[in-house]
């Protein structure tokens, strides 16, 4: 498939590069990593200078493969946990005076639990250590289906859990393999019933070959199980080998979600070319602040 020209609205601001180098040179020391640089994301400077980084626990390396995604799939580099890992992003978090703190992971089908002890550990670490008014967001895996540990995770009281449906229903078996959309829901689901306080999360790309009825489709399932915050952006393919673009999706679409999502009901949709899971994460503290 010949390769698509990126239209000009998909070039971002250059912002924050001595803060994303600072901000770099302390991951290093403290040994952890942002999927801001994993997944090269284009906002990463942005997200650095309103005081929000998206760490990333349990690895590099993911133990599914979805053919969108960039982050390293060689199982033969599957580690055990860093029991170091949540204080030193507590610590790190510290330093950095961050507001918001968002956690993400790869897929961990390898660990009994998917890794939810760990998430349960980097909040209490967080809890412990960082400014009281500190806001927490996971980013989380679907746990292979075990709600049991959405619900210990959600328990333990972040204050935003995102899971990501990635893309349409159809696109499933393309896009994400090893996934199931139901199953994405369900966790989704599990997660805003566990919890009153909590403001549920997902989000998209588009371009993959989706209709424009398939994303108003996919985000009416989205309300229906409750999620209050929906991020919506362009894909862009990581390399040739990775899946094709299809189209790339003209602003006014994009506009044009955000309005029917609002009227939907959500209380934040992001939707923009640029628009990543983590971009303007900050903005649910004021949900937040408003609720308590
Ligand atoms: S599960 Fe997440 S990290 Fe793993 S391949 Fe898919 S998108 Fe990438």
């Amino acid at each position: 498939m010949k390769e698509l020209r990126k239209p000009d609205w998909l070039k971002s601001k250059k912002l924050g590069a001595k803060k994303t180098r600072e901000i770099i040179k302390k991951l290093r020391k403290y040994n952890l990593h942002t999927v801001c640089e994993n997944a090269g994301c284009p906002n990463q400077g942005e997200c650095f200078e309103n005081g929000t980084a998206t760490f990333m626990i349990l690895g590099e390396t993911c133990t599914r493969n979805c053919t969108f995604c960039a982050i390293d799939k060689n199982k033969n580099k599957l580690q055990q946990p860093d029991s170091n890992e949540p204080k030193a992003i507590a610590e790190l978090s510290k330093e950095l005076g961050l507001k918001h703190i968002v956690i993400t992971t790869v897929t961990r089908d390898d660990l009994p639990d998917g890794g939810a002890s760990q998430f349960i550990e980097v909040i209490k670490q967080i809890r412990k250590i960082c400014r009281k008014d500190v806001s927490i967001e996971l980013l989380i895996s679907d746990f292979n289906g075990d709600l049991e540990m959405v619900e210990k995770v959600v328990k333990t009281a972040p204050d935003v859990l995102n899971h990501n449906v990635e893309t349409v229903p159809r696109l499933y078996s393309t896009v994400r393999p090893m996934a199931d959309f139901q199953r994405s829901l369900n966790v989704l689901h599990k997660a805003r019933q566990s919890s009153t306080r909590i403001l549920a999360k997902s989000g998209f790309m588009v371009g993959l070959g989706e209709t424009k009825e398939e994303v108003l489709n996919l985000m009416e399932s989205l309300r229906k199980v409750g999620v209050d915050i929906v991020t919506i952006g362009q894909y862009i393919a990581p390399s040739q080998n990775h899946h094709p673009v299809i189209e790339y999706i003209h602003p006014n679409v994009f506009d044009f979600f955000k309005e029917e999502g609002l009227k939907m009901g959500f209380e934040i949709v992001e939707s923009a070319p640029l628009v990543r899971s983590s971009f303007h994460a900050e903005k649910a503290r004021k949900i937040l602040f408003k609720r308590s």
